[in-house]
């Protein structure tokens, strides 16, 4: 199937109210202008450098999110275009993000990436760590950075059992911060293999990429 056939089909299983982050990592440019052309505005990079090339080169009515783990040395080569970072897992970072939204005269949206899969590969904060964020003096002053919601990532595996109760976890603490912050509105959450499963437990927004582009050669 083409990719504009494999966007259609994937629209027209999924609600309305779910976002779909295409995620373009290592695809040419070619393959997101097909998507593009297609109607589809939101692409997913891991990889800064990456997104940033992929950024010049394409069209600039695209929302670019930055969906894999991030080194803080390199937010600065994306600040001045990113429009969400979903892989927010420590204090240091977020800091570093507003650093760098400031010179860019911008306000960033970050997810608040929390660990719920039981492999220990997996990056995230713990609820405790995210409350604790949320609620601390330092980050209620960071002026350019804004939490709008949290992502994760399920175990990877074929018992959806599993996979199921490790989205419902994410969707339980996502529940249990939104007093805390109101902002919070999107959870991150579902892949090409799981991701009617990650909308069955509440997921907004799912970052799907094989299912479009085909698989990747690494
Ligand atoms: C690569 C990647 C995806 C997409 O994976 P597919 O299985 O190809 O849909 C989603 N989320 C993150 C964080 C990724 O790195």
């Amino acid at each position: 199937m083409s990719i504009k056939q494999n966007l259609q089909d994937i629209k027209s299983k999924i609600p309305e109210q779910v976002t779909l982050v295409a995620v373009s990592k290592t695809k040419p440019n070619s393959d997101i202008l097909e998507a593009y052309h297609a109607g589809q505005r939101v692409f997913g990079e891991n990889k800064i450098q990456e997104m940033a090339e992929k950024h010049e080169a394409l069209p600039k009515d695209i929302s670019w999110h930055m969906i894999g783990h991030v080194q803080r040395n390199k937010v600065k080569y994306m600040a001045s275009f990113v429009s969400l970072i979903h892989g927010v897992d420590s204090f240091k970072l977020l800091k570093e993000i507003n650093k760098q939204a400031k010179k860019e005269s911008r306000v960033i949206d970050c997810l608040l990436q929390i660990k719920i899969a039981e492999e220990d590969s997996k990056f995230g904060m713990t609820k405790a760590d995210a409350i604790n964020l949320l609620e601390s003096e330092v980050f209620k002053e960071l002026q350019n950075v804004c939490i709008t919601g949290v992502m994760g990532m399920a175990t990877f595996t074929d018992d959806e059992n599993q996979v199921s109760a490790e989205f419902n976890k994410l969707k339980t603490i996502f529940d249990d911060l939104k007093p805390l912050h109101h902002n919070l509105k999107i959870i991150s959450m579902g892949m090409s293999g799981d991701y009617e499963l990650a909308i069955n437990n509440g997921s907004n927004m799912i970052r799907v990429g094989s299912s479009i582009f085909g698989e990747r050669n690494y």
